[in-house]
């Protein structure tokens, strides 16, 4: 059988993945992201930081980007990354001109992947269930944490 459309997708992911895990292996929050380059090599990766480093600006899709250094050009690079970006991130996105957004899932947070489509950035919705397992568990374990990471107060 062919390898299908969504085959390179997948194996992105998987990198994605790899990097959330870890972040939940070292107590933080449990999404990952990898800029892959237009021509499929891995420019850079790294995960959620803000309980290791005490950082809040340090999100899965910046530490990936920071980890590629400087780009000449992102046209047609992919952010790949296991959750919807959020504003801040989505804003890396256009700030760049990062042509494509693979995204394992947005079930358990809708983040800004409908603005970037609508401003001819290329969406790629997975629905993995690898990644909705990360996030569930996470928020039922650390529920304080995830509100204080998307700027919620969980009150309301
Ligand atoms: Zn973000």
């Amino acid at each position: 059988m062919p390898e299908s459309a969504a085959a390179p997708y997948e194996r992105w992911l998987s990198i994605a993945v790899e990097e959330a895990e870890t972040g939940r292996d070292e107590g933080g929050v449990p999404i990952g992201a990898a800029l892959i380059g237009a021509d499929g090599r891995v420019l850079g990766r790294g995960h959620n930081r803000r309980v290791q480093d005490g950082d809040p600006s340090a999100h899965g899709e910046t530490a990936a980007f920071r980890a590629a250094g400087r780009q000449r050009s992102y046209a047609g690079t992919t952010m790949v990354t296991t959750l919807s970006p959020c504003w801040y991130c989505s804003g890396l996105v256009r700030q760049f001109g990062i042509s494509r957004v693979v995204i394992g899932e947005a079930r358990t947070f809708h983040g800004g992947h409908d603005w970037l489509a609508e401003n001819g950035v290329e969406v790629v919705l997975l629905d993995d269930a690898r990644c909705v397992g990360l996030m569930t568990d996470f928020i039922a374990a650390r529920p304080e944490l995830w509100f204080e990471d998307i700027g919620q107060d969980g009150a309301e």
